[in-house]
């Protein structure tokens, strides 16, 4: 049986009281506003997902997006169909060169580079209030791009401009460097029971 005493009422009612109190006080800490750098990373699903949540939002407030996609294989996504036609959104696929299982080293930091130097246009202009780095983790993994060259575009960035970057493996140089860093924690996917990646849901 609950207790639902008046006793246990007060109590209950005095312990939120002093919860708010507490997270009153925190909120009215944060104070500050700037442009932040969010990593999402882990083997867990949801990175891209969130990051093109985060698009949604800014879009909704009429903010202006950039994307750059580094894709592994090429396939049609829900989220570049959706979002890269509209207006105010600036999308870029820059992963089509890449051979993945690295073959060509030398061809892919070429790509890399290539990649890169458009994502610097884009953290160089100030009209675009968040930029999503997806899947650009990997090209840091493999030592296509340098960190300390990254690291150097993004803090010469517009100071209100918001970058978001996903992928797994996030170096920590990367996560040092940023604001909120979240790991996405793998407890189950689908694929392991044999389910192919679902449209709306996985692409
Ligand atoms: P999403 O785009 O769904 O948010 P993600 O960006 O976190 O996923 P990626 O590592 O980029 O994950 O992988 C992209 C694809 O791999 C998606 O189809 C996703 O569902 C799938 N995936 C993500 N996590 C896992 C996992 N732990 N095991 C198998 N497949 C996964
Ligand atoms: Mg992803």
């Amino acid at each position: 049986m609950t207790d639902s005493t008046p006793d246990r009422a007060q109590r209950h009612q005095k312990r939120m009281q002093r919860k708010k109190e507490v997270i009153d006080a925190a909120i009215a800490r944060a104070d500050q506003e700037k442009g932040l750098l969010l990593v999402l990373t882990g083997n867990g699903k949801g990175k891209s997902s969130s990051a093109f949540g985060m698009l949604a939002r800014a879009l909704g407030h009429g903010m202006h997006v950039g994307v750059a996609q580094f894709i592994k294989g090429r396939s049609d996504t829900g989220e570049e169909a959706f979002f890269s036609n509209q207006s105010n959104v600036v999308w870029h696929v820059l992963g089509e060169g890449f051979t993945w299982d690295t073959q060509n080293l030398a061809r892919d930091t070429e790509t890399a580079q290539q990649g890169w130097a458009i994502v610097q246009t884009m953290l160089q202009d100030p009209m675009l209030d968040l930029i999503v780095l997806d899947e650009l983790t990997y090209l840091l993994k493999y030592g296509w791009l340098d960190l300390s060259v990254v690291l150097n575009d993004l803090n010469n960035r517009p100071p209100m401009q918001h970058v978001v970057i996903t992928g797994r493996a996030a170096p920590d140089g990367l996560c040092e460097a940023a604001d909120t860093v979240t790991e996405m924690r793998d407890i189950k996917h689908a694929f392991r029971s044999g389910i192919k990646a679902q449209k709306g849901i996985d692409l």
